[in-house]
């Protein structure tokens, strides 16, 4: 059993790098993957606990790419460490987030809500800042009576506070991560919101872009859905991988390795996906 959709503390986890190849230790796993939202800043002390353990290690992390209707996230494994095309776009959507962040301060105390950004900061914890700390601090402060009700009125799409940041495009992310050495694989690809044929011409896109694999084998999906998409991996040449999307005690549901309880991704994804390292393909 291996998993390869991994999130830390150094993105919106609950659970440090360390402690996530523990858990994945525990459970069995032979290799992991650590993919945390739009950084690399916890696979370093992941790769160190995961030689110790005796675990395979793959360096990743997670992009959220412009799409519609649906959403699409981009998962890089294999990046080479150092610097490079990858690790500069994602250093400037970190860039763009803080800018997001202090604006979103700014409009919620000017709309008379009880928040500063010091409070998010602290809520975040030295983790990346996100709505869900800005949540948190307005539900802690009585402005709202919970997380949801703070993203429905506050925070979400379409509500007064809502203030959106840049997205790469799909073609660019797919790019820069060939560019520093790792593959692109399409996670949780029905999140698309697509149908079937239009899901097949959007990965086929991808594929020739430069995907390397679809995340098939996804935690919070019924053994149809993951056949399905295994069909569609095949199809396209591209390698059928998966991961539990663990997020600690964020989505209680999901475990390392297991995810709802019944996932077990094929030890061989790792070699395969690895056969499609640029500069491995021949
Ligand atoms: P950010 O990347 O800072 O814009 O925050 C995105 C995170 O906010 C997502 O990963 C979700 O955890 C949460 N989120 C976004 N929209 C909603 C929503 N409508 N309801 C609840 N949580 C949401
Ligand atoms: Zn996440
Ligand atoms: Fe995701
Ligand atoms: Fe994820």
């Amino acid at each position: 059993m291996i998993d390869l959709h991994l999130h830390s503390t150094c993105s919106d986890g609950s659970e440090t790098p360390t402690r996530v190849v523990e858990l994945a230790a525990a459970a069995g796993c032979t290799a992991i993957a650590l993919t945390d939202h739009d950084g690399l800043s916890g696979v370093e002390q992941a790769a160190i606990r995961s030689e110790e353990l005796g675990l395979g290690f793959v360096p990743g992390c997670e992009i959220s790419c412009a799409f519609s209707p649906g959403t699409m996230h981009i998962l890089c494994y294999f990046v080479e460490p150092g610097e490079g095309p990858l690790q500069s776009e994602l250093e400037r959507l970190r860039r763009d987030r803080s800018n997001r962040n202090e604006r979103l301060a700014r409009r919620l105390e000017q709309l008379g809500l009880p928040i500063t950004f010091e409070e998010v900061a602290a809520a975040a914890g030295g983790s990346v800042i996100g709505r869900p700390h800005f949540a948190a601090v307005l539900v802690a402060n009585g402005a709202a009576t919970s997380i949801q009700d703070a993203f429905d009125r506050l925070l979400g799409k379409g509500t007064p506070g809502y203030i959106s940041k840049s997205r790469i495009d799909a073609g660019t992310a797919i790019a820069a991560a060939r560019g520093s050495g790792a593959v692109a694989v399409l996670a949780h690809p029905l999140t698309l919101g697509l149908g079937t044929s239009e899901l097949d011409r959007a990965v086929e896109e991808l594929a020739g872009a430069g995907l390397g694999g679809l995340e098939c084998f996804y935690g919070r999906y019924s053994p149809e859905e993951r056949a399905g998409l295994a069909e569609l991996a095949g199809r396209h040449a591209l390698v059928a991988t998966g991961g539990s999307d663990f997020h600690g005690t964020f989505k209680p549901d999901l475990s390392v390795g297991t995810g709802t309880g019944d996932l077990d991704v094929p030890d061989t994804a790792v070699t395969e996906l690895l056969a499609r390292k640029p500069g491995a393909e021949r």
